[in-house]
């Protein structure tokens, strides 16, 4: 990839129709159904905007100007927000489509944008300069994450489900990427059993990421030994494996965020069941607190914490944290802009471990 880049600074110009790549109608006919196998060309796994500018090794870091007048913090802390269901009520586990969108809105209205978590987790953190990157992700694989209206003529996804509503503001903000990763378990994820294959498969192709989250949805310090967490955890690879042969599973979720005991505790990232081996590169808890930057000496991809996004009567987590970072906006992780560089204000740059940097260069400046 490195000779792909220029000797000089280039900016990577916004793509165009790069957007548009993750985005599908709403509507889909009858035959996209049978479009289960799609062609390499056909998909894509874009899932961030291309705003990003690289620079080769050659350049002097002092010649590149990074724009410290937008603030760029890049260790600063990172919110992986958490929703289970979308439905009737708010309340802890459920919030309405309608409060779904308030928090798409707040966040594209206050700079945040959406990035994968295994991008996230890899450091590769491609939003604008300026800008904050936000982590959505959904467990359980409930039919009102993504639910389709089956009229035998044609297939329709729901306008109030998780994908219904994300699709539809892909397609609101042309600047506005949404990605998120489903956890799911069992062998009939979104609850539609003649549709499951199709929705894994057109997630996988709108730029989403699916993830497990065990195969009975267990309380894993039940388990007695490695034979036993390898088999609910493989399981649900192996079914993963099935449905999607050509889709690495990176991520898992601890149902109820409760933990094996020490000795287990290496299986939730890989084992191998049935001849067929699993390899996570995270595993995300049940709560309570913006992660820290994937450059801070404090992160730690195998317990990566989760902030609630929920609305019971008198406690909204998410808000309080949008909030907190509203007042604290010091504290955010804001881009730089650019890819091949880690930038931050000499208050935080304590924060950073040189050795999650790569190949990256730091960048330290006075504020
Ligand atoms: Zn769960």
């Amino acid at each position: 990839m490195r000779s792909a880049f220029y000797s000089m600074l280039l900016i990577i110009l916004l793509l165009t129709g790069c957007g548009n790549d993750t985005q599908k109608d709403l509507t889909l006919t009858g035959s996209d159904i049978e479009m289960t196998e799609m062609s390499d060309e056909t998909k894509t796994t874009e899932t961030t905007d291309a705003t990003e500018i690289y620079v080769d090794e050659t350049t002097s870091i002092d010649e590149i100007e990074v724009d410290v007048s937008l603030k760029p913090n890049e260790a600063g802390k990172i919110m992986i927000l958490m929703y289970h269901s979308i439905g009737q009520e708010n309340s802890a586990w459920e919030i309405t489509p309608q409060a779904f969108r308030e928090d798409l809105e707040y966040l594209y209205q206050n700079n945040y944008r959406p990035i994968a978590l295994k991008d996230y987790v890899r450091g590769e953190i491609n939003v604008p300069a300026g800008y904050t990157p936000v982590v959505l992700t959904f467990d359980d694989g409930n039919r009102n994450n993504f639910n389709i209206f089956d009229d035998k003529e044609n297939l329709k996804i729901d306008p109030d489900c998780a994908v219904g509503i994300m699709q539809a503001y892909n397609q609101k903000y042309e600047d506005f990427n949404i990605t998120a990763t489903f956890f799911v378990f069992g062998t009939n994820p979104f609850r539609q059993q003649k549709l499951y294959d199709y929705k894994l498969r057109y997630l996988i192709d709108s730029g989403y990421d699916i993830g497990n989250h065990t195969y009975h949805h267990i309380y894993l310090n039940q388990l007695q030994s490695s034979e036993e967490i390898q088999e609910e955890l493989g399981k649900m690879n192996n079914f993963f494996k099935e449905t999607l042969p050509d889709y690495k599973i990176e991520s898992f979720s601890i149902p109820y965020g409760i933990h094996p005991t020490e000795d287990l505790k290496p299986y939730m990232l890989q084992g191998e069941f049935e001849g067929i081996s699993y390899n996570h590169i995270v595993a995300v808890e049940v709560g309570w607190n913006p992660a820290y930057s994937c450059f801070d000496s404090r992160f730690s991809a195998h317990s990566l914490p989760r902030i609630r996004a929920s609305q019971t009567a008198d406690h909204s987590e998410s808000e309080e944290w949008f909030k907190y970072f509203e007042e604290k906006p010091e504290l955010k992780f804001v881009s730089d802009g650019y890819s091949d560089i880690v930038t931050a204000p000499t208050s935080m740059a304590d924060l950073i471990d040189e050795e999650l940097l790569g190949e990256k260069r730091l960048y330290i400046y006075e504020e």
